[in-house]
């Protein structure tokens, strides 16, 4: 039987795309590897459903490191990007390159990714940065078809997993809570200019960023967004 890495970005998007696999004839292993995940909190719970989801269905679930720091220096430029955009091309390539390392080195056949399963994210980019990074490694796949996120969906709901509401980096959050913001207030008081940048990043930690480290975040008019962050 042929062996896939599948690269999982979150738990609720596994089930479908692990399913799938299975019925094309695969042995699956998971991996979770999403450095780009803020907060901590956040990734941890979604590491969480991912961990969930593999004992539900049965499949192996290797852990990568988070390494957001990392995450954050290879976008750092891009914090202003629409999501879709050119932040999330190297979110994409990040995720795929160490997706095909972990598949060499654990000697799996192949390796692909859950990100297509998302309505939101561009199935033929996905598609194009694996196999510019994994060549023959990499099998293309559309998660979404045959209604793949609808059933992962259901699945998510039968078996009470967490949902998040943005995709998940700082950036994502923050227009996330922006426009529920903008929602929630008259028009006149919301300032739909308001951009951002990182200014700088602390960390105490060589592994990376956690909860307590400071993200000094400011908007272009130099205006702290700080409380933005968890
Ligand atoms: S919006 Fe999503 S895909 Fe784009 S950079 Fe952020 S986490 Fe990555």
């Amino acid at each position: 039987m042929k062996s896939i890495l599948l690269h999982i970005c979150c738990g609720i998007c596994s089930s479908s795309a692990i399913e799938k696999l299975e019925q094309d004839g695969f042995k699956v292993s998971g991996l979770f590897y999403n450095p780009n995940i803020h907060p901590e909190e956040e990734y941890l719970r979604r590491l969480e459903t991912a961990r969930t989801v593999a004992g539900i269905l049965k499949i192996k679930l290797i852990e990568g490191v988070y390494d957001q720091k990392n995450w954050l220096a290879e976008v750092k430029g891009l914090e202003n990007e629409a999501e879709g955009g050119r932040r999330c091309a190297i979110c994409f390539r990040m995720r795929l390159e160490y997706s095909a390392k972990m598949a060499k080195k654990r000697g799996l056949n192949y390796f692909t990714t859950t990100l297509t399963i998302s309505p939101h994210k561009n199935t033929n980019w996905i598609n194009e940065i694996g196999r510019a990074v994994g060549q023959d490694y990499f099998l293309e796949y559309d998660f979404k078809k045959k209604e793949g996120f609808k059933n992962a969906i259901d699945f998510a709901r039968r078996h009470q997993l967490y949902r998040q509401n943005y995709c998940g980096c700082i950036f994502s959050q923050m227009k996330t809570r922006l426009t529920e913001q903008s929602e929630r207030k008259p028009e006149a008081e919301f300032d739909p200019s308001l951009r951002y940048r990182v200014v700088s990043l602390r960390s105490n930690s060589s592994e990376g960023f956690n909860s307590q480290d400071a993200l000094d975040i400011k908007d272009v008019k130099g205006y702290n967004l700080r409380r933005f962050a968890p």
